[in-house]
């Protein structure tokens, strides 16, 4: 928290011309200030987050793929049950704010060869820790390095991690809606979804992430421990989130295998199934 302003990242959305400016201070100080805490960072020129080869098995926008980078006006509640691994949650469905799982257990506890960065605590459903075991055990004798950036998020942490990102960016709600979700509206609220990154970058956060072997690794093989991507590269308006190579959701191997033949990326197969 004392710590002087070490780095000043901006870069231009390629979705318009917002400017986005995070400071290495403030972002540690969210850090120090909650248990689970860090949300999205983008640290990548935009080159790097433009389409390419992270998304190896290139998803097909196959139905409703109009943009909606924007919240719609009629926020609806979901439409299964928060434990539901196909359960729908995006900016039009919008998770209770009391929903939070029952059988969170620590991460790193219960998951050997997978480094908590800075020791956090993170939580995650217990229902996914035997496959994602089973995955960091085939990446690791891959040779990868994998650590976990952000697991559980509850509704209120989300609220704070939301008006953080908001608070940075100026006020600015457009540009902060494409990058963080708001209160309710995020898959890490599920207790399922994953921000991972790798020592490959230090730990580091966000889009260099896109450029690591661990960050290809998990673009091939995740879905076969069940383990989705869930804002792939060129789908930025279909998810209504800029690419995030680094955040995956737990859907299980069975429905992961099938929304895979589906040729859709997991927001579209979760509409079809909601
Ligand atoms: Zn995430």
């Amino acid at each position: 928290m004392s710590k002087i302003i070490s780095a000043i990242i901006a870069f231009i959305l390629s979705a318009n011309t917002y400017t986005v400016v995070y400071t290495q201070e403030s972002r540690e100080e969210i850090e120090q200030t909650a248990i689970v805490t860090e949300d999205i960072v983008q640290e990548t020129p935009e080159e790097e987050i433009s389409p390419v080869k992270a998304v190896t098995r290139s998803p097909v926008a196959t139905s409703n793929t109009s943009s909606w980078w924007d919240y719609p006006s009629d926020i609806k509640g979901v439409t299964r049950s928060g434990d539901d691994l196909l359960v729908l949650v995006n900016k039009e469905y919008q998770l209770p704010s009391t929903y939070a799982p029952t059988d969170l257990v620590s991460i790193c506890s219960n998951v050997t060869n997978l480094r908590c960065v800075n020791n956090t605590n993170f939580l995650i459903r217990n229902i996914l820790i035997s496959d994602l075991q089973e995955m960091v055990n085939a990446a690791t004798q891959d040779g990868m390095d994998l650590s976990i950036r952000s697991a559980y998020r509850s509704y209120a942490t989300q609220q704070s991690t939301y008006n953080y990102w908001l608070s940075v960016n100026g006020g600015n709600v457009g540009v902060t809606d494409q990058i963080s979700a708001r209160p309710g509206h995020s898959q890490h609220q599920l207790g399922t979804t994953l921000d991972f990154s790798s020592g490959e970058i230090n730990d580091g956060l966000g889009g260099t992430f896109a450029s690591t072997q661990a960050s290809k690794w998990l673009a091939d093989n995740a879905w076969k421990y069940g383990f989705v991507i869930g804002y792939p590269a060129g789908y930025e308006s279909v998810t209504g989130y800029m690419y995030e190579s680094w955040h995956y959701r737990y859907i299980g191997k069975a429905n992961a295998q099938d929304m895979i033949n589906s040729g859709m990326i997991l927001e579209l197969y979760l509409r079809s199934k909601n």
